[in-house]
């Protein structure tokens, strides 16, 4: 017999959570499965690349709180869902069971891109059993390596070297956070690594790994350089799990493309979190958000959505980031490749960045100042024109 449910949800991160609060906030006792590939429900990430590292940092924190036994939640744990029969409205997994669903959420979020062809022991970092997995390894030798200028590669490139490491840190652009940050403020976060102790291996990639003996690692650059360590961790992107849209013939060019509502093309199938592709209306494009604060709040609406509500998702997310003593904030578009106005209380220090695009703000980064993300919405959504943006200068900065 199939088991039947009123709402499925695939995936068991941070948006298939709050996916489960929009839904049950509606409708409080519809039937609901979930099913997800990790071995624990749903936690928060952040705290992996963040405050498990610092003092007093405890895993018991991540657990997000949802009694799901309390809310009627059939959750299945380790196992994948490997096919959508959109027809029968059935959902089959990895273990050949299959469930009946009226409306289907995918939140799969997105498997870390890998090092070509490389080896055993390096952590593609994502979830809690990689923490483990790098808390085991940190226990012998003093080197790490850390491979990628993004989030994670700064964040955990910061971690490791509070945590007592000697950190190598790997990555093809000119800075750390190139891709999002202006060229002065990335060379100061890169000097102030370098200070702290990390070797920065900038503008290299990483051309080899082999195998020392079972604890320890040599990473070789394309500059030759030869690193030796017993922790390997790599923060290289992640590509968005798209395969049960793509295995039903739907073109997923970025992410799963969903409307306002989190609707997919598929009738009654919907997707939210790092692998929706959204229509955002503050910034007039489609785009795709791989942070926290966007999985809560589209995992919510996207939920509630599904239950009968019929509210658009206009929210523009906001994202942080800690890089040892420097903290920031910040909202919409961060690319390095547009047009920037800084206005800086203290140079790369405590500061606003705007970005433009056609004279409008798209973008706002607050470095070292708090509480600016609503009126940095505020200025999006206006989307007056803005001309140099010599005006904006004291803005948010005061
Ligand atoms: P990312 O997109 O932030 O960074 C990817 C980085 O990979 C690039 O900057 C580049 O330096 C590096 N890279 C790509 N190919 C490489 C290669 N061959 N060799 C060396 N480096 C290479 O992705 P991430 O850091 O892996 O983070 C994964 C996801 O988790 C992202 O979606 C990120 O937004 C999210 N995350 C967010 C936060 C936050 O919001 N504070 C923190 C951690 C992770």
């Amino acid at each position: 017999m199939t088991a039947a449910y009123k709402y499925v949800v695939v995936g068991g991160g941070m948006a298939a959570d709050a996916a489960v609060r929009g839904i049950r906030h509606q409708d409080p006792n519809g039937s609901l499965f979930m099913v997800s590939q990790e071995r624990f429900p749903p936690y928060d990430r952040p705290p992996l690349s963040k405050a498990l590292w610092k003092k007093g940092g405890r895993v018991e924190s991540l657990w997000r709180g949802l009694d799901y036994d309390q809310m009627s939640v059939d959750l299945r744990l380790g196992e994948r869902a490997v096919r959508i029969d959109a027809a029968a409205h059935e959902l089959w997994l990895a273990g050949g069971a299959h469930v009946h669903y009226e409306r289907l959420l995918l939140a799969t979020g997105g498997a870390p891109r890998e090092l070509a062809g490389h080896p055993v022991g390096v952590t593609y970092f994502r979830t809690v059993e990689d923490y483990f997995r790098l808390r085991r390894a940190m226990l012998s030798g003093h080197e790490a390596v850390v491979v990628g200028g993004g989030f994670i590669g700064a964040e955990m490139a910061a971690a490791l070297t509070l945590a007592g490491k000697h950190v190598h840190l790997v990555f093809p652009e000119a800075g750390v956070l190139s891709r999002l940050l202006p060229p002065r403020l990335a060379a100061a976060i890169t000097e102030d690594y370098a200070q702290r102790g990390v070797t920065v291996h900038a503008g290299r990639q990483v051309a080899h790994i082999e195998a020392r003996d079972n604890e320890t690692w040599r990473v070789i650059t394309d500059a030759g350089d030869a690193l030796d360590a017993s922790v390997v961790v790599a923060g290289l992107g992640i590509v968005p799990r798209v395969d049960l849209m793509t295995a039903m013939g739907v073109d997923c060019p970025d992410g799963i493309v969903v409307d306002a509502l989190g609707a997919t093309a598929v009738e009654d199938v919907y997707a939210a979190g790092d692998v929706a592709n959204f229509p955002s209306p503050a910034l007039g494009r489609r785009m795709r958000v791989e942070h926290e604060d966007h999985a809560n709040r589209h995992g919510e609406c996207v939920g509630a959505n599904m239950a009968g509500q019929e509210q658009a998702y206009d929210y523009l997310p906001l994202f942080y980031s800690d890089l040892f003593d420097l903290g920031f904030e910040a909202v919409g578009r961060l690319d390095s490749r547009l047009a920037t106005v800084e206005d800086w209380v203290e140079p790369e220090k405590r500061g606003v960045v705007f970005y433009l695009e056609d004279q409008h703000v798209v973008g706002v980064l607050a470095v070292d100042l708090w509480d600016r993300m609503d009126a940095a919405r505020a200025l999006i959504v206006d989307r007056q024109p803005v001309g140099d943006g010599s005006r904006l200068r004291g803005r948010l900065t005061g």
